[in-house]
């Protein structure tokens, strides 16, 4: 029903409104725009009237909710389909293109839960790279921006390659609008590299750390089985002095067996002066091709509450900045015609973990012309438009219906972590806002 006594006739309030309720009066979060609105006790209940009546009389918190999309002139049908219209845009048009390139796959660690395991280590030959040129030289016909991130095996061990197809990208598009950002597990971050980084613009870079030292370097281990946690920290410690406007992000892949442990990797970080200039991040190990098999992994659930804590503890420490998800309407460049993944043989794939698996393959930079095979198919045809419980849901344009990889193989619904901490991260908000004393949130 649209509400009475408003400025403007239709207004309703928005269908992803969450309200948390404080000791002194409540948040409400519109995950749609990300926005949080803080209300004392008095507000509260005039919130809470206009929820149950759909009428309020007060001016001020009518323009604060409409600033906020917290109230909109849109049926919750309407906001929905503007949803999924928005995401039909961000998937299928635009003049930006992303590409993630595994110059090789080969890899100098032997990770034991690596999806890699098992697959071939091709490596770029020089009729692949040649022809990645040709590929890069005609995307500049079709798009003005380009995003290249690096991924493998372990990309910096075909450093070469990378030089040389970060050249040719720089001599189709315009330098402002090339941007690009590696995965590496760190280890041969040294000092050329890192050079080479800076003037290749190559400015974000992913490392993952999986422990302390005596965890990290049983899950992320040479053959030989030597250190690799110091050698990485020490190789950051060496690549901020040289690149500090390198965006470092540690991704601390976690699971029952780890869980425990991780914040020991913070005093590590510390001791090598790298705990204010790198985010730390933890990401649950997923089921992959079988890694969740011994019964290790957290269910969405667990993670979540792990997710929570750690935030927490790190707010506690001073470090970290704790913030909402983001609205999410693309989904993920798996299901987007501007996003690739290319292996190291020429193969195009869509989701960066099928890279290698030749049954998920959906083309190759060889093929002479555009087509839709049975798996490509799968990724642009994506839909979750009849899924009920996402349509419902509150947290649709943040989680958009969670990892597409999941639902394409069957493998059930992986809802965000949001869905299952966002009580807990609002109050954690609210307690910081209110030892910073601020009235907003
Ligand atoms: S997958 Fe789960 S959290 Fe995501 S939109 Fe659907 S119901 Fe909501
Ligand atoms: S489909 Fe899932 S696993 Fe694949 S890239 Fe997208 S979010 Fe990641």
């Amino acid at each position: 029903m649209p509400l009475s006594n408003t400025l403007e006739n239709n207004l309703q309030l928005s269908k992803y409104n969450v309200v948390e309720y404080t000791e002194d009066g409540a948040l409400v979060y519109n995950t749609n725009s990300g926005a949080i609105l803080k209300l004392n006790n008095t507000y509260k209940d005039k919130y809470n009237l206009l929820m149950k009546t759909q009428i309020t009389e007060d001016t001020e918190l009518k323009h604060t909710l409409i600033h906020g999309k917290m109230l909109v002139n849109q049926t919750y049908r309407e906001e929905t389909t503007k949803l999924f219209l928005e995401n039909t845009i961000s998937r299928f048009s635009g003049n930006h293109v992303g590409l993630t390139i595994a110059p090789t796959m080969a890899c100098n660690f032997r990770c034991p839960y690596c999806y890699e395991k098992g697959k071939e280590y091709a490596t770029m030959t020089p009729e692949t790279i040649a022809q990645m040129k040709k590929y890069i030289q005609n995307l500049k016909n079709s798009y003005k921006r380009i995003h290249i991130t690096w991924y493998g095996g372990e990309p910096l061990m075909a450093f070469d390659i990378i030089k040389e197809l970060m050249e040719e990208v720089y001599q189709n598009f315009d330098k402002k609008y090339v941007s690009s950002s590696a995965v590496s597990n760190g280890y041969l971050l040294t000092e050329n590299i890192v050079s080479d980084l800076k003037s290749l613009n190559i400015n974000r870079i992913q490392i993952t750390i999986d422990g302390p030292p005596e965890i990290h370097n049983t899950r992320r281990c040479l053959p030989s089985g030597d250190d690799t946690f110091y050698v990485i920290l020490n190789n950051l410690k060496k690549a901020l002095e040289l690149y500090p406007e390198l965006h470092v992000s540690i991704r601390v892949n976690v699971d029952k067996s780890n869980i425990n442990r991780i914040d020991e990797i913070e005093m590590h970080l510390k001791e090598y002066d790298l705990l204010k200039k790198v985010s730390v991040y933890i990401a649950p190990v997923a089921n992959i091709n079988g890694t969740c098999s011994d019964g290790q992994c957290f269910n969405v659930k667990e993670f979540a509450l792990e997710e929570i804590n750690f935030i927490r503890r790190n707010q506690n420490n001073g470090i970290g900045l704790i913030d909402v998800p983001k609205k999410n309407v693309g989904m993920c460049g798996a299901v987007s015609l501007n996003s690739w993944v290319i292996d190291a043989k020429g193969d195009f794939y869509k989701c960066w973990d099928d890279v290698g698996e030749i049954n998920e393959k959906v083309g190759s930079i060889f093929d002479e012309s555009f087509e839709i095979n049975k798996k490509l198919l799968d990724w642009l045809s994506y839909s979750i438009e009849n899924d009920e419980e996402c349509l419902q849901c509150p947290y649709l344009p943040i989680c958009m219906g969670g990892c597409p990889n999941y639902r394409i193989k069957n493998k059930g619904k992986n809802c965000h972590p949001i869905k299952e901490n966002v009580n807990q991260i609002l109050h954690l908000i609210y307690d910081i806002s209110r030892q910073k004393g601020k009235d907003n949130v």
